[in-house]
């Protein structure tokens, strides 16, 4: 799976455990894959390899389970690197490669530049699995003196060939539903109806594994049953998302920020102590956010989630210029810019507002509530 640029807030890399960098990519775990790290362990170690091959000491069953769930988080960041690579070759920055419960996400920070980009970086992660499946499957034979050894290789080849296969699933947002809207983005040189087509060929999978699932729930498989009809809702889900997106992409479009954005926040002294910002302008009026100015001058922003990083007991003695965002150090964008790469921007910088300038002036702000109100009123006028 590689995950591209969306409105939702990305999975922030705070929340993982950092292993390092390859290529200046950084590696890291999300918590969630803990537990299916102990889960693959205890699978392996307690039902696998003992009904497989029986006899052996009970110690080396622990120990295959734990190898084997290293090399399959092994296995699956390759995966991943592989994505990577070719997105890097394309100059796409790659941020971060986090493992979670259902794998690996590459953070790729901008969709491809053409349909042909789109289909490398899409195919590169199941052809590395393919590749380590061979390799695996050629090894094997070599092992044949080492039971324990041979059973780890094999169930290796196993492993990833089945995570080729899976991804390989022409329904997006999988590897394999990239490949496919690259494709309709080639013939129709439209990626948003690219797009469409995909995702929604992802929910017909999701919803085809959930019915699957349920089936072999009925007919006493329930083990199976309820993993296959979770992945089938984890994947419809994933794509219902992109759907929407897609969908809220296209009313965005050719919309640009002069229309969408709200007035400018009101206007305060830099010299005011933040106690008397909080007291006598925050609270009561429900302004959240305030241009910082100092000689007529607009200098910087204050929001208040910028208060509520300097600890209380400091507010009566810390003046506002002091805790503001200096002007030349904000992120801003223009009344001319698309709104839906102003969204694009917030998204990238965890922010939910943008000030809106034009010649070192802020002439308004666009919020994500501001987008939806916009929508709201273009829906309301019928268009
Ligand atoms: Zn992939």
């Amino acid at each position: 799976m590689s995950k591209q640029a969306s409105i939702e807030p990305k999975p922030a890399m705070r929340h993982s455990f950092p292993l390092g960098k390859i290529m200046g990519i950084r590696i890291g775990l999300d918590y969630s894959w803990f537990l299916i790290f102990a889960l693959i362990t205890w699978l392996m170690a307690g039902s696998y390899y003992p009904s497989e091959f029986t006899g052996w000491p009970h110690a080396l069953y622990w120990i295959l389970g734990v190898a084997t769930a290293i090399l399959l988080f092994v296995s699956v960041v390759l995966h991943e690197l592989g994505h990577s690579a070719v997105a890097l070759r394309y100059k796409i920055p790659v941020h971060d490669i986090t493992l979670f419960l259902f794998g690996g996400v590459s953070q790729i920070e901008a969709e491809p530049p053409n349909a042909r980009a789109e289909f490398l970086i899409a195919i590169a992660g199941p052809v590395i699995s393919l590749i380590l499946a061979g390799i695996f499957t050629v090894l094997k034979p070599a092992f044949t003196s080492s039971q324990p050894v041979w059973a780890l290789v094999q169930y290796l080849a196993y492993i990833n060939f089945a995570l080729a296969i899976f991804n390989l699933i022409p329904g997006y947002p999988l590897d394999g539903g990239r490949v496919l809207r690259a494709s309709v983005w080639a013939i129709t040189k439209n990626l948003r109806r690219a797009t469409l087509i995909a995702a929604n060929t992802g929910r017909f999978f999701g919803l085809l594994f959930i019915f699957f699932g349920v089936m072999m729930i009925f007919r006493g498989d329930f083990g199976n049953g309820i993993w296959i009809a979770f992945i089938g809702w984890f994947l419809d889900s994933a794509a219902a998302r992109e759907v929407h997106q897609a969908m809220f992409q296209g009313m965005l479009a050719g919309h640009t920020v002069q229309q969408a954005m709200g007035h400018p926040c009101p206007a305060i002294s830099s010299e005011m102590a933040l106690q008397q910002l909080v007291d006598e302008h925050i609270l009561g009026t429900g302004n959240r956010c305030f241009l910082v100015e100092q000689a007529g001058q607009t200098i910087g922003l204050i929001t208040l989630g910028r208060v509520r990083e300097i600890p209380r007991e400091n507010w009566p003695a810390t003046r506002i210029g002091e805790a503001m965002v200096p002007l030349d150090q904000m992120k801003h964008t223009e009344p001319k810019s698309e709104v839906w790469s102003a969204l694009e921007e917030m998204e990238r910088d965890g922010v939910n507002q943008l000030p809106v300038m034009t010649d070192h002036q802020v002439v308004g702000m666009l919020s994500r509530d501001d987008v939806i109100t916009f929508l709201g009123t273009m829906k309301e006028l019928g268009g």
